[in-house]
């Protein structure tokens, strides 16, 4: 095959054919298809898009081009959550273990942060010991022994998505609806899950800023997984504001597990109990303990506790703290009406807890805590945020990106509470 018909067949708006994607996923990933070869296909088909065919078996190729893994014998279901990203998005850390302390098995593979969403692998390595990287035999037997795992994704799973990834990001190819959908899926599906939720942010804190968008990406994503034999339902979910009152590696972890200890911010909670629920449901258990109880009589802090130790960690030990704190506080008084995510993450991305390149540290107790959230009622002076950074010359920067992050209105004002879940997308 010549890829420059393929190429071509993409440029001018018609279908590729099953053997022709097979063999283009399959000769790039081994290093045969030239990047500026690629570049140019990816931008046909940013331009042009895919028939639901095509989406499905560029997908296939793309799981085919490494190891899908299978998880036999563990005597529960297997089911996952994905998040498209969000700033103070900590839901995985409180979700696994209450859903694995309802029956399930959760084969959580998740990423590091980059820009100003944090990554999931970047706050459990807040905690002393603990290991992101284990093998697939470790992976197994945890998952038989506590049910749950949060690890990093090992090079064999997906690898197309790997090198396609990183030339979308040097292309300006990657706000395809196609491509993104074929991404995250494809390591999803590798990944083994049986059933999966997805949880699609929406506002100016996520990826997708557009509800249309939003939900587009969500049709496809639940079509590839129903395609690929994984139970699959989405949510769009608010981004707006920051989730919760922390953003940034250890504070998100303390406020996770003040989830499970029964506290926590009402939205974080809401938020974990309806996608544990969903993800009870895909799986086959709804009917099953409810996650509400798995957190009162303390099954899934003891899971936590188990999951933690698994990988090495001490979740006992103190979670590190950033050595300079500094307060911004309220100019007015009045009710605050928006909170703005996107600034919040920028700020807290600023401070220290994420990172600009890939090869980059985070501070592990950097970040933002915030003391009022959009209804909330102040008085000038009083403070809004904490900022933490070990490295004190960091707060300008963080200030700046908070300038214009917070509104506030007369207490009287005509205010409503915007919905955190927006909506259902199912199979
Ligand atoms: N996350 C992914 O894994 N892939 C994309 O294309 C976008 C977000």
């Amino acid at each position: 095959m010549d890829v420059v018909d393929l190429i071509r067949v993409k440029r001018d708006g018609n279908a590729l054919g099953d053997a022709e994607i097979d063999w283009v996923i399959a000769a790039y990933t081994r290093g045969d298809i030239a990047e500026e070869q690629m570049s140019a296909l990816l931008m046909a088909i940013y331009f042009t898009g895919m028939t639901s065919t095509e989406l499905n078996r560029w997908t296939a190729a793309m799981i085919a081009s490494g190891e899908r893994l299978t998880f036999p014998g563990l005597g529960r279901p297997t089911t996952d959550k994905h998040s498209t990203g969000g700033v103070g998005d900590k839901i995985t850390l409180p979700l696994t273990p209450i859903v694995a302390a309802c029956g399930a098995a959760v084969p959580q593979l998740s990423g590091r942060g980059l820009g100003h969403t944090g990554g999931t692998l970047d706050k459990l390595e807040s905690i002393r010991g603990w290991r992101a990287s284990i093998s697939n035999e470790e992976m197994r037997a945890q998952l038989r022994d506590v049910g749950a795992v949060v690890c990093a994704a090992g090079a064999g799973l997906a690898p197309a998505d790997r090198k396609l990834y990183a030339l979308r990001d040097v292309t300006a190819t990657v706000e395809s609806i196609p491509l993104i959908a074929s991404s995250i899926m494809s390591k999803k599906i590798a990944e083994g899950t049986s059933a999966l939720v997805l949880d699609v942010k929406v506002g100016v804190g996520a990826f997708m800023k557009d509800r249309d968008r939003a939900r587009e990406l969500a049709r496809t994503m639940v079509g590839l997984g129903s395609a690929h034999g994984v139970n699959t339902v989405a949510l769009l979910t608010a981004m707006d504001t920051p989730l919760g009152l922390t953003a940034g590696n250890a504070l998100e972890v303390a406020e996770s597990l003040e989830v499970l200890a029964g506290g926590g911010p009402t939205d974080v909670v809401e938020l974990t109990i309806t996608l544990a629920r969903e993800m009870l449901a895909a799986c086959g258990l709804a009917g099953g303990k409810d996650p509400v109880d798995a957190i009162a009589d303390g099954s899934a802090m003891d899971c936590w506790n188990r999951m933690i130790r698994a990988q090495g960690g001490d979740p006992t030990a103190a979670l590190p703290r950033a050595r300079h704190q500094q307060d911004v506080n309220a100019s007015t008084s009045g009710r605050v009406v928006r909170l703005d995510a996107l600034a919040v993450g920028v700020a807290a991305w600023r401070l220290g807890a994420g990172r600009a390149r890939k090869e980059d540290s985070v501070s592990f107790g950097a970040g933002m805590q915030l003391h009022a959230k959009p209804g909330d009622v102040v008085t000038a002076g009083q403070a809004l945020f904490t900022l933490h950074a070990d490295d004190d010359t960091k707060f300008a920067r963080a200030l700046e990106s908070l300038s214009d992050a917070v509104q506030i209105a007369a207490t009287d004002a005509a205010w409503a509470p915007a919905p955190l879940i927006i909506e259902r997308v199912g199979s």
